[in-house]
């Protein structure tokens, strides 16, 4: 069977990617499953890979594998290179020219854990409140609950509008001088929903708190400039951009990383050891305790060059054009319930639905079925469902290497759940 996509729908209106070339890149996409070409629908959660990104690390193994910054022979100076080339390579990505306040996480969690954890217990104190969003992802929560329980601080939330954006009018009573820090998302994972981070960070700073945006979702679909949203932290992940799970980035302002203390203990992140006591190391190592994850790092730099070779911004146009062309078309499917602004600029190339009776897992288990790869559940957004009331959504996600036939696709198998529940 021809699993390619045919030059036709390679190009979208408005997107200007050559879709037929980026799906070449992805060796995964070439496969069936359940019997179909399968369609991957469910980049929110995580995204494929490109070979540049596969090699990229394949070849450290082979070639360059050894600790960094530990050994004085060529192939621990090489990995350290590569290592600390690739926290360059994100440095750059985000629109900064300093490496050493980019730390290597995990993720995005881990980010946001690392400053509820080091920042927040050095400025955080009872009756102090932190700003989150009904909308935010469950890592952008619990790491501010587990803060609130230690210190007695309070957590308040920016309400939610009926069209799935952030009522910012109500930023008048919850900003105020008790306010430590807004934490917010930079694009909804649930309703793919592009939050006016800027615009919250200039309102944050006039009420004297810090913004850390969850770039999680931002990062992958459009270009990131710290300076420009006005961000103080930037969590993001490499595995939502083509790179590999277990590896990411926290970005923050030099001086606030440099005030906070050390996340957790071990070899590299240390000065001195004494007895009783240590000091710890320059900026970034202070945060990066132990063995890091260098071909995680190396492997997201590739995604990093991966991404700028095709271009963000055709990236986003691209994803807004498969989500105006999937609303156009399941809005006339009866019974159907869409979740998130109407306006396919306002979000990232993700769409929210239910329909009629069928649960979002039946929705979920059918499309399978066509070996159309889509997510069910509460999108570790649960306050987001209890706002408009239910228990999860069926969720397709886009990405660069997705087609307006894979749309019909989706748009074919929600036909089949229609006819079953019908
Ligand atoms: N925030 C948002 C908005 C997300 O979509 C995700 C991943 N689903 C996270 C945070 C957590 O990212 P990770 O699991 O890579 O740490």
């Amino acid at each position: 069977m021809d699993l390619s996509v045919s030059s036709d729908l390679a190009s979208i209106p408005g997107s200007s990617l050559d879709v037929e070339r980026i799906r070449a890149d992805f060796p995964i996409l070439g496969q069936e499953v359940n019997g179909h070409p399968l369609v991957y629908l469910d980049n929110a959660a995580t995204t494929q890979k490109p070979q540049a990104v596969l090699d990229a690390i394949q070849d450290y193994y082979r070639t360059g594998n050894a600790n960094v910054h530990r050994g004085i022979h060529e192939l621990s100076r090489r990995a350290t290179d590569a290592f600390e080339g690739a926290r360059g390579r994100v440095a750059r990505f985000l629109g900064t020219q300093d490496p050493s306040e980019v730390v290597w996480t995990r993720g995005t969690t881990e980010g946001i854990n690392l400053v509820a954890s080091t920042w927040g217990d050095a400025h955080v104190g009872r009756g102090d409140e932190i700003l989150l969003s009904e909308m935010e992802h469950h890592s952008n929560i619990v790491p501010w609950q587990l803060l609130a329980a230690r210190t007695g601080a309070r957590l308040r939330y920016i309400p939610v509008t009926d069209e799935g954006t952030l009522a910012l009018e109500a930023l008048d009573d919850l900003l105020s001088e008790r306010t430590r820090l807004v934490a917010i998302g930079h694009v909804s994972n649930a309703l793919g929903t592009i939050h006016p981070v800027a615009e919250i960070a200039e309102r944050a700073h006039e009420a004297g708190a810090l913004l850390l945006v969850d770039g999680a979702q931002g990062a992958a679909h459009h270009p990131v400039d710290v300076g420009v949203l006005g961000a103080d932290f930037y969590a993001f992940s490499g595995h939502k951009l083509c790179g590999p799970t277990g590896i990411g980035a926290l970005w923050g302002r030099r001086e606030l990383l440099e005030a906070m203390p050390p996340y957790q203990g071990g070899g590299e992140m240390i000065s001195v050891v004494e007895r009783d006591s240590s000091s710890w190391a320059d900026l970034p190592h202070k945060f990066e305790a132990g063995t890091p994850n260098i071909a995680g790092a190396i492997g997201l730099a590739a995604a990093l060059d991966y991404l700028e070779g095709v271009g963000t911004d055709a990236v986003l146009v691209h994803e807004q054009s498969l989500v105006a062309y999937a609303l156009d078309r399941m809005e006339e499917i009866p019974g159907i319930r869409l979740f998130g602004p109407r306006d396919p600029e306002k979000r990232a190339g993700v769409v929210s639905f239910l329909m009629g009776d069928a649960h979002a897992h039946d929705i979920s288990t059918i499309l399978d079925t066509e070996g159309v790869a889509i997510r069910a559940g509460h999108h570790c957004a649960q306050l987001l469902m209890r706002r408009y009331g239910v228990a999860a959504t069926a969720r397709a996600s886009f990405y660069l290497y997705n087609t307006r036939e894979e749309v019909d696709r989706l748009l074919a198998g929600l036909e089949t759940v229609r006819k079953i529940f019908a």
